[in-house]
């Protein structure tokens, strides 16, 4: 048995018995925790309460399509998510990845072939410091987030954060280096149905600032990428 990820925890969204027993097995023998869903409902679900290493999504789903369920964890996630599309649904394979999947296999496919590509998307997530750990903390410069003891630590000293201005921070730290745009940000942290003042990002930004900068009025960390978003630089 080999265990190159520390019990990396795959989600198997799929509805067909048989591929996701296969599947369960071949992944279980490499050592990984494995959770399935057979359908839209709950892998959607299981994908926000249990906060797997990786997706393995089916895109045709009863009760709902896979495209939408990639679509609604990416908006909350950087989890990787590999598509399983059917061989004549080339469309939603390029949708798949429009929407934010990281790669997909095309049925029919062998497990061999597949656990690569799971291992690839888990190690390039653990570069990315995405890794989704079961105590997860993100990392960048003096500061650390972390996710399950909902605190922020600078040079190993808590900062204390209201909890939308603890969601934007986490929104920027897990793409240090990149930038988020507003539209993203505000989906994260205030949900795709809010239709508030923007106003209310760039008062959660100032806020952080005051908390985290060393100078807040010449941001170091907390960067405004003009005309488009924010972006967290570690230096
Ligand atoms: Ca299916």
């Amino acid at each position: 048995m080999s265990t190159a990820e520390p019990r990396a925890r795959i989600l198997i969204v799929e509805d067909e018995p048989s591929l996701v027993e296969s599947l369960r097995y071949a992944l279980e023998v490499e050592g990984f925790e494995v959770l399935t869903a057979d359908n839209a409902v709950d892998g959607l679900e299981r994908a926000r309460t249990w906060r797997p290493s990786l997706v393995l999504l089916d895109l045709m789903l009863p009760g709902g399509s896979g495209l939408d369920v990639c679509r609604q964890i990416r908006a909350g996630s950087d989890v990787p998510i590999i598509v399983v599309t059917a061989k004549d649904s080339e469309a939603d394979k390029v949708v798949g990845l429009e929407l934010g999947a990281d790669d997909y296999v095309t049925k029919p496919f062998s497990t061999r072939e597949l656990i690569a590509r799971v291992r690839a998307q888990l190690r390039r997530a653990h570069r990315a410091g995405t890794f989704g750990d079961t105590n997860e903390i993100l990392r960048a410069g003096p500061f650390e987030l972390d996710i399950d003891a909902h605190e922020v630590r600078r040079n190993g000293e808590p900062v204390p954060l209201r909890p939308k201005e603890f969601d934007l921070l986490e929104s920027l730290m897990r793409r240090v280096g990149r930038v988020a745009s507003r539209e993203t940000l505000i989906d994260e942290v205030w949900g795709p149905s809010y239709y508030g003042d923007t106003k209310t990002l760039d008062v959660h930004i100032k806020r952080l600032r005051q908390k985290l900068e060393p100078d807040p009025s010449r941001p170091r960390h907390i960067v405004t990428v003009r005309g488009i978003g924010y972006k967290f630089v570690d230096g």
